[in-house]
């Protein structure tokens, strides 16, 4: 199947198929298709009422809330270009995307702008149009401000509690504005997206250094969506939970995109919260989700999970990070479910390689590393040598990727895109190998490498053993400096609620099941270890810690 040149002319066949349908469903609160399609009318209207024109920046920072679809469909229909941003960023990295972007419009809560956005648009001579949204802090279901079962419905809701809000420097309120631009301007003419013009500037999230922009064209967003869509067969109008965030990459073409293409049901829960989530997994009852591992490590370790919560689904996916293979085990045998892996960078518009339905990935028994998936139809993933020669099946290399999905480049950088895309072709800066049955396995990120008395060490691998440690709820593996061997391997683990194992113990438990050389020489336990709001956990922190 062709898949739509845009997400937007995806998003139009599904008002024209299916008006009535839910399009997100938020707690209690629904929006239909059509109900959807004219606020995010009023917004793209407002926007081009303020000088926003085809190709202008919108920068889009907010949680898994309908604010956020309302504004990209708006920004899309605009012409525009969605940078989405992750609303926990405060200082140097949000002035450098606002900057490096030039955004002529932000949209974000409230509170985000009153705390710190309103300064740093102020210091962004292109930042003109300011949006903002009133969320709610949605920490738990008995939280008054949380949209509760029985309680008014969304739209005079949202609403109410927008226009609630004093006034406030250059910025409206994302709602009002939706309900009514739209109808008091003429909606903007269709801007004719084509596959090849830029949707989004997703920044990497800055695990490894200075955030880029990666340039996502609409083809690249609408290949993959539509890949999903025939991949996990799901039927019209299922519905999707958002369990990554929108504002990554994962969840805005695995959850978003590939829900509209569907003309399916979004369920959003603000953000990660295992409780909320488990709630609304039995009042949505979704049929697919993705999210990073650690995601379904913390649903699995909530006191009131059951199998129940997860009856619903067809297909749950993680994404964006290694899945320990030890959790697929647990995982099936606590909730039921297998949890499929896929493996996908920014640059690539989220998946390259997923685990084909009814199948099952393979462990490799040699490193005990578990298959990440199959890459997709069109997308040719070689393993390299340093020269960019093709190495042989089982042989590790740098994993590389050509195919629909694959960016243009990075945002105003030929640099950086001469050397992350020679000829068109990715080179993604993981470690992997190939089996000769197709499959594709992530060693791990080139940068990440342990280099112990001259022996390589890769991070993954051990953490993988921890994991197998019932007392184990999060593993991370880092290199700190050693005067003897140049560097030795540590391990940072958080625990399971409960178990109280010594640190000692875990080393000698990772020596019985790994090289000499591999095993971690100092074992630090933390409460929680520290990860990126997508879910990552973030070796470079712990690196600096050490
Ligand atoms: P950076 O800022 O360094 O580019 P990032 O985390 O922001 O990193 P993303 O595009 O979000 O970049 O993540 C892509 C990376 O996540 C991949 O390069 C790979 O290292 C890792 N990854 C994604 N899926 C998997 C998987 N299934 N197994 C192992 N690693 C994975």
């Amino acid at each position: 199947v062709q898949p739509p040149p845009s997400t937007l002319h995806a998003f139009r066949a599904a008002v024209r198929r299916a008006p009535d349908r839910t399009a997100l469903a938020y707690f209690d609160a629904r929006l239909s298709y059509a109900e959807t399609d004219a606020l995010s009318d009023g917004i793209a209207a407002h926007l081009a009422g303020h000088g926003f024109r085809r190709g202008d920046r919108a920068a889009v920072m907010l949680q898994n809330t309908p604010h956020f679809v309302l504004a990209l469909l708006g920004v899309w229909k605009a012409g525009g270009v969605a940078v989405p941003v992750n609303p926990m960023y405060k200082s140097w990295e949000l002035r450098h995307i606002l900057h490096d972007a030039e955004v002529a419009a932000v949209c974000c809560a409230d509170r985000t702008w009153d705390a710190h956005l309103r300064a740093t648009a102020a210091e962004t001579p292109s930042v003109r149009i300011a949006l903002t949204a009133s969320e709610w802090d949605l920490q738990t279901r008995d939280d008054p401000r949380v949209l509760g079962a029985g309680q008014t419905p969304i739209a005079p809701r949202l609403g109410a509690a927008g226009t609630s809000i004093g006034p406030r420097e250059r910025a409206d309120d994302l709602l009002t504005v939706a309900r009514t631009a739209g109808r008091i301007r003429a909606v903007p003419d269709d801007p004719e997206l084509t596959a090849d013009d830029l949707a989004l500037i997703s920044y990497t999230s800055g695990t490894s250094g200075t955030p880029k922009g990666a340039t996502n064209t609409h083809g690249n967003i609408s290949y993959n969506a539509e890949r999903q869509r025939t991949g996990h067969d799901l039927p019209e109008g299922a519905t999707y939970f958002a369990l990554a965030p929108l504002f990554h990459i994962t969840g805005m073409v695995c959850e978003l995109a590939a829900c509209i293409v569907n003309a399916g049901t979004l369920a959003l829960a603000h953000r990660f919260e295992a409780g909320v989530v488990l709630d609304a997994f039995l009042e949505h009852r979704p049929a697919y989700t993705v999210g990073p591992s650690t995601a379904y490590m913390a649903l699995m370790s909530h006191p009131d999970v059951t199998r129940d919560h997860f009856a619903s689904f067809q297909v749950m996916s993680s994404g964006g990070a290694p899945l320990p293979p030890a959790l697929v085990e647990t995982f099936r045998s606590r909730c039921g479910t297998y949890l499929h892996n896929g493996y996908g960078l920014t640059e690539c518009t989220a998946p390259c390689a997923s685990v084909p339905p009814g199948k099952e990935a393979p462990v490799d028994t040699l490193s005990g590393t578990l298959a990440v998936g199959v890459p997709g139809a069109d997308a040719v993933v070689r393993i390299i040598d340093e020269q960019g020669r093709d190495l042989p099946f089982g042989e590790q290399g740098e994993i590389a990727v050509r195919g629909p999905q694959v960016v243009p480049g990075y945002w105003r950088r030929p640099d950086a895109t001469a050397k992350a895309l020679p000829d068109g072709e990715l080179r993604t800066g993981d470690i992997g190998f190939m089996d000769a049955g197709g499959w594709l396995y992530v060693v791990d990120r080139k940068k990440d490498m342990i280099n112990a008395s001259g022996f390589k060490v890769w991070p993954r691998e051990v953490e993988d053993v921890l994991y197998t440690h019932p007392a184990v709820r999060e593993a991370a593996v880092v290199g700190v400096p050693d005067a003897y061997r140049g560097e030795s391997v540590k391990a940072y683990v958080s625990l399971r609620p409960g178990a109280e194992p010594a640190p000692a113990e875990l080393a000698a438990y990772c020596k019985e099941r790994l090289a000499a050389y591999k095993y971690p020489r100092v074992v630090e336990i933390l409460p929680e270890l520290p990860k990126t709001t997508s879910g990552k956990i973030l070796r470079r922190e712990l690196r600096h810690r050490a």
